[in-house]
């Protein structure tokens, strides 16, 4: 047990919140007011905005396909390491002590799965002798060290995951997560500018909206979250004012039934056009896919008139897509297919909301809403508190809005 009265927290500053010296100075200066009034901070980062997106594009331009995953996370992981240290810098020029943190340094231990590792284990004791030391401990999101020694990353947004297991390996009293808005909204907030934002949202159903996109918080950081029951908020880092709680059911008073619309446009579509329709076939597809380590979300199986040949179409994220197609060209005997089409200008959009265990018509109401606006629906799936469809992406902000004022979500 430590022996502490004093108040430990965990920020998180994501890329928009450090993306030039000036956010970093007001960076800086917001943590020194908490370590002022007495709290024990530990400061998770992210790489400048755009710094990933770079990075990944680098490694893309010298292979798109077949590159190894673990000299792309030496890579992409260097944008952390950039910031971590110029925040601390930052706040040594305030006179705040602190030192910065790669993961490893963090003792933030993964598994191998380069490019989407999983936190195994954190050893607290660097960051809690920072922290007893009486300085700020900085800490390099989106990356840990893997059982062979070598550096990992987390999967994009990772930072926020990052954070969340800080917070748990240390008991901090909450993890509170700085970034370009102020809250967790209906739904995007820069797409509908009705959406409104929620004060309080469950762990369940930020879960949901995070997995189908709703990239304000990353969804292994809520599961985390609800796990180890760390008490999250969302809030602005350019602007005091509070921002959204994530809290376990029984402390929300009322409840929608829709709490959100979400939209990924980080999906793919795949169709594999007349492969037998007989056992196994689907196995032979999503077998090797598998094997890659590639994720399949959504899935539409169609059969032919004849009932002879089927159609198989789904959905991977676009950053998989020509990894899929090289997998499903080399299986190509075993699967026995005509051909196949790829598509990358479409979007996912899913509306959420654990009202809909107890309420009919959730889905039809989607489907009502969207055929009114002529937008064609590619392919659906559900779950117990989510329906998502695959849309062409240029209908995007069309959907998002007809969809949020359908289902009464537009604020007043
Ligand atoms: P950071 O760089 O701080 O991690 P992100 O870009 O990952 O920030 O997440 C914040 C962004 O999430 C916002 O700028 C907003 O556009 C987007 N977003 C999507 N859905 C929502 C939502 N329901 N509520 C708030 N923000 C959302
Ligand atoms: N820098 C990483 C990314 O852009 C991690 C993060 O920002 O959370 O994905
Ligand atoms: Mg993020």
């Amino acid at each position: 047990m430590r022996a502490s009265s004093v108040t430990l927290v965990v920020q998180k500053y994501g890329g928009t919140s450090v993306a030039d010296l000036d956010r970093i100075r007001n960076v800086a200066a917001r943590i020194k007011r908490h370590v002022t009034a007495g709290e024990k901070v530990a400061v998770v980062v992210s790489a400048m905005a755009g710094t990933t997106n770079q990075l990944v594009g680098w490694v893309h331009g010298l292979d798109a396909a077949g590159y190894d995953t673990a000299e792309y996370d030496q890579v992409v992981a260097s944008g952390e390491q950039v910031t971590i240290g110029l925040l601390a810098i930052a706040l040594q020029t305030i006179g705040v002590p602190a030192r910065s943190f790669l993961g490893w340094q963090a003792g933030i231990r993964t598994d191998a799965a380069y490019s989407k590792a999983r936190i195994v284990e954190i050893d607290p004791r660097p960051v809690l002798e920072c922290l007893d030391s009486g300085k700020v401990a900085v800490v390099a999101g989106f990356q840990g060290i893997g059982p062979e020694g070598r550096v990992t990353t987390l999967g994009r947004g990772g930072s926020d995951t990052s954070a969340v297991a800080l917070a748990a390996a240390i008991k901090a009293e909450r993890c509170d997560i700085f970034t370009d808005v102020d809250g967790v909204y209906t739904t995007d907030p820069r797409i509908v500018a009705r959406a409104r934002k929620l004060e309080r949202i469950t762990y369940e159903e930020m879960l949901e909206m995070a997995s189908v996109g709703a990239k304000v918080l990353e969804t292994r950081s809520v599961a985390l979250a609800m796990r180890h029951h760390v008490r999250v908020q969302v809030l602005s880092s350019f602007e005091d004012k509070p921002g959204t709680l994530v809290v376990d059911e029984d402390e929300v008073v009322e409840s929608q039934i829709v709490s959100g619309i979400a939209y990924s446009r980080n999906e793919a579509r795949i169709t594999v056009l007349r492969v037998k329709d007989r056992p196994g076939v689907a196995a032979a597809i999503f077998g090797p896919l598998a094997e890659a380590n590639i994720n399949v979300d959504m899935i539409v199986q169609s059969v032919s008139r004849d009932g002879v040949y089927a159609n198989q179409t789904f959905t991977v994220s676009k950053a998989d897509l020509p990894r899929a197609l090289a997998v499903l060209e080399k299986a190509k005997d075993e699967i026995g297919y005509e051909s196949i089409l790829a598509d990358s200008d479409v979007v996912k959009i899913s509306v959420i909301g654990v009202g809909m265990r107890s309420h009919a018509g959730i889905a039809h109401k989607m489907f009502a809403t969207l055929a009114a606006k002529g937008i064609n629906i590619q392919a659906i799936s559900t779950s117990e508190i989510k329906v998502s469809v695959l849309i062409a992406e240029e209908y995007t902000e069309l959907a998002l809005r007809a969809l949020h004022t359908a289902y009464g979500l537009d604020k007043d």
